[in-house]
């Protein structure tokens, strides 16, 4: 139960952009496809069970210039590499119309999947999804701006399924701000939450929605140690002492989330992998479990996982998408994880951590 076709553990993923992908693309999630990294027959063949689905909004600017005909990713990486560069802040109205459509667009995925597809709301049914082979998909904020701080839309997104939220992207919100893509350099970059970031940690705490802490500067990060009841979690964020790129968790932020009982999710961004910082696709994926290794001898092994980044980033060339997860998995068991120790980082310290940040 819970394995893929070649028996290793199905994997369940803490980070996809698939939802821009589709919409990008027009390309359906039922059928196969060579563009992005995820649907559902490449996720059958690779193993992959689930995952956090992100909805991400975009700037008015980057919706703007693709209107023009610009290239999306290129012109994103441009605008966040510097916080002199970044948007204002986006008005509530118009995340939340933003995030209406999106969340609408997972939703009918789900619906649309005669069962197949199935939005996780507890980990009791994330583990029964996992057991059965029903494709496990939690809806998943990157970033705070759809939430008043008064805590109206968090209760109708809740509502909807929402279970976790990132407080920021690499930009500057209502609440906190993220870290430029600038590298290399340290996650130190700018001021932590505001009063209204401090609330919003504990209408969150208050509502057992996870926090997402991948993208928050690091004083945002302490400013979350400090207040919040809950596990510390990094969705897809890498050892900076092996990639010191500010997207990365520093020896002391993973010693706080192991301290926490939370969970880092290794990010498969080759740019978030390699020492040089490089968006080389000829990236091994021994480099990865190069991450993998490190966060485990740093925290222990209860406390990594996997956070793909698919459809969001860029790939190495050897993995290449979801159906290529076991080529990861072989890596993962000839570096010495095997049994119950694959298992947590498939999926089990997922399922854990999310049992405890939602009490079910
Ligand atoms: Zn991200």
């Amino acid at each position: 139960m819970g394995h893929s076709p070649g028996g290793a553990p199905l994997v369940f993923d803490g980070h996809n952009d698939t939802v821009l992908s589709l919409e990008r693309t027009g390309r359906s999630f039922f059928e196969r496809s060579d563009e992005g990294h995820i649907d559902l027959p490449r996720a059958r063949a690779g193993g992959l069970g689930g995952g956090f689905f992100a909805v991400y909004l975009r700037d008015p600017v980057v919706v703007e210039r693709m209107r023009e005909g610009g290239p999306a990713a290129d012109l994103g990486l441009q605008i966040y590499a510097d916080e002199r560069t970044w948007p204002e802040p986006m008005s509530l109205e118009y995340a939340q119309s933003q995030t209406l459509e999106t969340l609408g667009r997972l939703l009918r995925v789900a619906e649309a999947s005669d069962g197949e597809v199935h939005v996780v709301r507890t980990a009791a049914e994330l583990q029964h999804d996992l057991d059965r082979g029903t494709f496990a998909m939690l809806l998943h904020f990157e970033g705070a701006e759809p939430l008043d701080p008064d805590g109206h839309a968090l209760d109708v997104f809740y509502a909807a399924g929402v279970r976790s939220v990132g407080l920021t992207h690499s930009r500057r919100n209502r609440y906190c701000q993220g870290v430029p893509f600038k590298f290399p350099s340290s996650p130190d970059l700018g001021p932590g939450l505001n009063d209204a970031g401090k609330a919003l940690v504990r209408q969150l705490n208050a509502r057992r929605v996870m926090i997402d802490l991948s993208h928050l500067n690091e004083r945002g990060f302490w400013d979350v140690a400090k207040l919040s009841d809950a596990p510390l979690v990094a969705t897809h964020s890498n050892a900076h002492a092996l990639c010191p790129h500010p997207r990365n968790l520093t020896d002391r932020q993973l010693d706080a989330i192991r301290d926490s009982r939370g969970v880092a999710g290794l990010n498969f961004h080759v740019g978030f992998l390699r020492a040089d910082g490089a968006h080389d696709e000829q990236t091994p994926i021994a480099t990865m479990v190069d991450h993998v290794e490190y966060m485990v001898r740093r925290m222990g092994i209860d406390h990594v996982a996997l956070g793909s980044d698919f459809d969001g980033a860029t790939m190495p060339a050897a993995l290449g998408d979801a159906a290529g997860l076991p080529a990861l998995v072989a890596a993962l068991e000839a570096r010495g994880y095997h049994g119950e120790d694959l298992r947590k980082l498939a999926h089990g310290n997922w399922v854990r951590v999310l049992r405890e940040t939602w009490g079910a």
